[in-house]
């Protein structure tokens, strides 16, 4: 744990200005914006507040180094890659605090954040050298077909505050990896540990004006005119799926490749054959990871009705066990929530359901003090009507519901605008695969709570949006293909 010294040091131990064209440089207007403490309510330090003319010049820069760029060796690139994964890890400590400190999750939490995090750098290293293009006869054999992947060119990325370092590394990675240049624009409420992973990139070598980042209060002022460009080649952003569809809409003048990382509303399942506790240990996983602030948060609990009881209880007994606390002290297994309108959020999805019947089997209610704590819940009996079911919760409450039979748990399971993950615990292997094949969702934890994983596709359906980050796939969102008909 850090002293408060310590954590003042780590904060000041971080720059504050715009990082733009290899240089870190105030806002054009002088502006900053404030960084909170969430566990506090109080300020922590400003950052540098960009204009729209420091959006031109960050553009500007990643276009000027674009060909340069494209041109680096691959092994260079991600040779890149593999020192800021080395110096990542190294620094875990620091950028943990630093973490926890901006955005609120345990000191425990944030460093598996980073460890993560820094696995896209690694993979992506190692993707950097592998990308390939293919040579084959025509089928009419009259000619040969030739394939070539080259960068997609100057990307734009909009990354999230609840996975500060993560959902900016999944993006950052590929792009270096296969060699296109970017601006970053990291959430306003988590701008630190973006800057933080800004200087060590450029600390392992990566040349002036690849990545950009630009930190504002005015998140759509500094993307439209970016987005607007017709230099900008993509448009990349993990959010929700409000902010999504905007974006989509804006980007369809220049006709830009994107990829939309976005809300989820993820059902886990029970089905009556399913080894109790693990699905027990599943579902705190999957519910409690990040404060219940994750996409990939289990939003619903739809349980077998012979087991639905136990499973409660015993998820119950989990939950009311943790401790809510700030994120930096021993023992606390839940810090507090981003901010005021987020508690608000999920105390008044709680209240619903409450009013329409559902009941609380623990906790229910907001933490005491200054920061916006907010107390692991679980609510039985939970109404079909309850906003929650419906609603990304995006807090520590878990709503345990019913189900008859196999047919009932995959329609209620599929009953959502959503599709990004879904849980399964069965130990039925054939009933596994078929409930899989039915789901309609981009991932799917089979008996396992968590799916995040680097070297794995990650990404949604329906209204969570479309691309995929991680594994091989990753790189192929920053990459065209050009075929060249080839006469022998
Ligand atoms: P958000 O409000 O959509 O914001 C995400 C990012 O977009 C932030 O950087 C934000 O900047 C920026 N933004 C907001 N409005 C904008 C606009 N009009 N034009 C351009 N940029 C804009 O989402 P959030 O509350 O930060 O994050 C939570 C959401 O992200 C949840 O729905 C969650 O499910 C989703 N998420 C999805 C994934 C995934 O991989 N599918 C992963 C993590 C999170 P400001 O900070 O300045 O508002």
């Amino acid at each position: 744990m850090s002293t408060i010294t310590g954590e003042q040091a780590v904060v000041d131990g971080v720059k504050k200005q715009l990082y733009i064209g290899g240089e870190w440089r105030d806002a054009s207007g002088g502006e900053t914006l404030e960084v909170e403490d969430p566990s506090t309510g109080e300020a922590l330090c400003a950052v540098a507040d960009a204009t729209p003319d420091d959006a031109m010049a960050a553009l500007d820069a990643a276009v000027g180094a674009q060909t340069e760029w494209a041109a680096t060796p691959p092994r260079d690139r991600g040779e890149i890659l593999r020192r800021a994964f080395e110096a990542i890890v190294e620094r875990t400590d620091e950028l943990a605090t630093l973490m926890t400190l901006e955005m609120g999750k345990t000191v425990k939490e944030s460093a598996a954040e980073i460890a993560y995090a820094a696995e896209f750098f690694r993979w992506f290293s190692e993707e950097a050298v592998r990308v390939e293009g293919r040579y084959h006869v025509a089928s009419n054999g009259a000619g040969r077909v030739l394939t070539m992947k080259q960068p997609v060119g100057p990307c734009l990325l909009i990354t999230p505050w609840n996975f500060p370092m993560a959902m900016g590394t999944r993006k950052i990675g590929p792009a270096i990896a296969a060699g296109c240049t970017m601006v970053m624009k990291p959430a306003q409420q988590t701008p630190l540990s973006m800057n933080a992973l800004a200087q060590i990139l450029e600390e392992s070598g990566l040349p002036a004006g690849v990545l950009n980042v630009l930190t504002s209060k005015s998140s759509s002022d500094v993307s439209k005119p970016i987005i607007g460009d017709p230099r900008l080649r993509k448009l990349t952003f993990t959010g929700s799926t409000e902010v999504g569809r905007k974006l989509v809409e804006q980007s369809a003048e220049g006709l830009l490749r994107t990829s939309m990382e976005l809300g989820g509303n993820a059902p886990f399942l029970v089905f009556a054959d399913a080894d109790v506790d693990a699905a027990v240990e599943g579902a705190v996983l999957a519910k409690m990871r990040n404060i219940g602030e994750a996409c990939t948060a289990a939003n619903r609990f739809h349980v077998a009705d012979a087991l639905q009881d136990e499973f409660a209880e015993k998820l119950a007994a989990k939950l009311g066990d943790m401790k809510v606390g700030r994120g930096t002290e021993p023992d606390v297994k839940v810090g507090p929530l981003i901010d005021a309108d987020q508690r608000g959020k999920v105390a008044e999805l709680v209240q619903d359901a409450t009013q329409k019947g559902a009941q609380v089997v623990v906790g229910g209610q907001e933490g005491d003090g200054a920061g916006y704590f907010y107390e692991p819940t679980v609510l039985g009996g939970v109404p079909d009507d309850a906003r929650l079911l419906k609603e990304e919760i995006f807090g520590p409450v878990a709503p345990v519901i019913g189900f008859s039979d196999e047919e009932a748990a995959i329609a209620a399971a599929n009953d959502t605008e959503f599709g990004l993950v879904s849980y399964v615990y069965t130990s039925d292997l054939k009933r596994a695969f078929r409930v899989c094949e039915k789901l309609e969702t981009g991932m799917i934890g089979l008996n396992q709570g968590i799916v995040s994983n680097p070297a794995a596709p990650f990404g949604g359906v329906k209204a969570s949006g479309f691309g995929r980050e991680g594994g091989a796939e990753g790189i192929a969102e920053y990459l065209e293909i050009k075929y060249v008909a080839m006469a022998m």
